[in-house]
């Protein structure tokens, strides 16, 4: 096994506008939290330097005229006209380098996708990366440029069979979008449901892909309060079914850290436990993986789960007592350990969460699998 990990300082130094939730620090304290535990030391771990994007890479996805006014956004300066794409919103600011991030971070997932597609890695992680809100010629919902999109197209390309599975609170539209009517790649997306979140008119278990796409794209939709416990029975029950159905080359994660009980940003009550659980899964049925960070906004949760997450991608055990004190400080709470305590959520809620997943894990059942011809 060799893996990669996608790392690049220059990330920390961009300054999205004040009060703006995204944290560009997340590579860093990531990188350097690995790095504390001795999880990047190993013979078989290698550590990339991104570059940025070319304007011309993100042209196989996105229009020119949506990047030429990207690039002139990069001066911080936005005109009126902009923001029918989206730009200058107060969710997706035009800032001095706005390009010049998103261009790093597209860099970085491309160079994660040139290492698998040339065989010179089974597992890559780029903890920036997983905009998947990014249409076609618009920014919406903290994402400019679609890097998943940019990395399965070039995938697919080269005749590749690619499986996306999103593990991030908000519904992956735009990739779902981008795939939904082919049968080269099945697009799976658990997150919280529409009805309580952004971005609100996708992600419904009714959406199963147009064409010869139909089947191949999957929503599983959580209520509000969804914990442990709910998460990882629809998991089981959905995505090793499907993944071992439809084989995949290639298969790309995307671990958002906003799905956690502590993130403001979703009504979720999940401990990381969930996700590194599901990546155990997904590890399984992945001949080579390409994970990516995408959401969460307490910087503390994303460096401790996606530490762990990493550690889990090379088999390795972090040694507890190497966490009790970070940099001269203690974890959040004092608990010095990179998994959430149990978080307790009460039965009569947990009942309610129940209800409503066994009903969408029946209706994919009864949809997707029908059409595939799993068994449930
Ligand atoms: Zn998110």
């Amino acid at each position: 096994m060799r893996t990669a990990f996608i790392y690049s300082k220059d990330f920390a130094k961009f300054k999205p506008p004040k009060g703006h939730p995204w944290l560009v620090e997340r590579s860093h304290a990531t990188y350097q939290l690995c790095k504390r535990l001795h999880l990047l030391e190993h013979d078989w771990i290698h550590t990339y330097v991104p570059k940025p994007a070319e304007a011309e890479e993100l042209l196989t996805f996105h229009t020119k005229e949506y990047i030429r006014l990207l690039k002139k956004a990069n001066k911080g300066i936005c005109e009126e006209e902009w923001l029918r794409y989206g730009l200058g919103t107060t969710e997706c600011p035009v800032y001095k380098g706005v390009y010049d991030y998103h261009a790093l971070a597209a860099g970085s997932t491309l160079l994660a996708a040139e290492l698998i597609e040339r065989d010179k890695a089974d597992i890559v992680f780029s903890p920036t990366g997983g905009f998947h809100h990014a249409g076609e010629d618009f920014a919406s919902g903290f994402c400019y440029i679609n890097d998943i999109v940019l990395a399965v197209k070039k995938w697919i390309s080269g005749k590749r069979r690619v499986l996306y599975i999103d593990l991030d609170a908000h519904h992956g539209d735009q990739v779902q979008e981008a795939f939904y009517s082919t049968s080269r790649v099945m697009c799976i997306s658990f997150h919280e449901c529409g009805k309580t979140l952004f971005p609100f008119k996708t992600g419904f278990e009714n959406e199963i892909g147009r064409g010869r796409g139909k089947g191949y794209t999957i929503n599983v939709p959580l209520p509000e309060n969804t914990s442990d416990d709910e998460f990882l029975w629809a998991f089981d029950k959905i995505f090793l079914p499907l993944a071992q159905a439809f084989k995949p080359d290639v298969v790309i994660a995307v671990l958002g850290a906003d799905v956690l009980f502590s993130d403001p940003f979703s009504h979720l009550q999940l401990t990381n436990s969930s996700l590194t659980k599901a990546l155990e899964s997904i590890l399984q049925v992945s001949p080579k993986l390409l994970a990516l960070g995408s959401g969460g906004y307490v910087l503390e949760n994303i460096a401790r789960t996606w530490t762990l997450a990493w550690a889990i991608m090379n088999g390795l055990e972090p040694r507890e007592e190497d966490s009790v004190v970070f940099g001269g400080m203690f974890w959040g709470d004092g608990l010095a350990s990179l998994k959430d305590r149990p978080h307790f959520v009460p039965d009569d809620i947990k009942e309610k969460v129940k209800s409503e997943v066994h009903r969408v894990v029946h209706a994919i059942e009864n949809s997707v699998f029908r059409i595939l011809k799993i068994k449930a």
